[in-house]
């Protein structure tokens, strides 16, 4: 980030670090800090199993998380990351719905044997070819 350390008393970051690569995570995660003077807002989404939400290109077949998000995060990796900081509080703002996303058998049966992988919206592009779907519900 091109900002001296210190610029900003308050970073905000929201919905951002789910998305980010192995290969940028940990320089934007240090940039975060180094630019915060005071106060740092992180919103992620919490506990979020990625491969409920799988979408398979039907063209180049790319397996990818349908809202683009390649890390999940839980109380503890927020800690972590941020350890040294004088964390505050973590805190949910929007209620949990929590349909059975523990039931392995149903996940794996969508995947391998129906072949199902679900669609966020209709302009979601695969990460690899850009194709567009068109489907909710795409089956391969
Ligand atoms: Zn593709």
């Amino acid at each position: 980030m091109p900002f001296s350390s210190n610029s900003f008393d308050l970073i905000l970051a929201c919905e951002l670090l789910e998305h980010l690569p192995n290969s940028v995570f940990n320089c934007v995660s240090r940039g975060i800090v180094r630019v915060a003077k005071k106060y740092i807002i992180i919103t992620v989404p919490y506990q979020e199993q990625l491969q409920w939400n799988y979408a398979r290109c039907p063209r180049c077949r790319c397996v990818f998380n349908g809202a683009y998000h390649v890390r999940s995060f839980e109380e503890n990796d927020i800690r972590l990351l941020f350890r040294g900081l004088g964390c505050v509080s973590l805190r949910g703002i929007v209620p949990i719905l929590n349909p059975d996303r523990t039931n392995g058998l149903e996940l794996f049966t969508r995947h391998h044997l129906a072949l199902e992988y679900l669609f966020y919206s209709a302009s979601i592009r695969c990460p690899l070819c850009l194709s567009p779907f068109e489907n909710r519900l795409e089956g391969i």
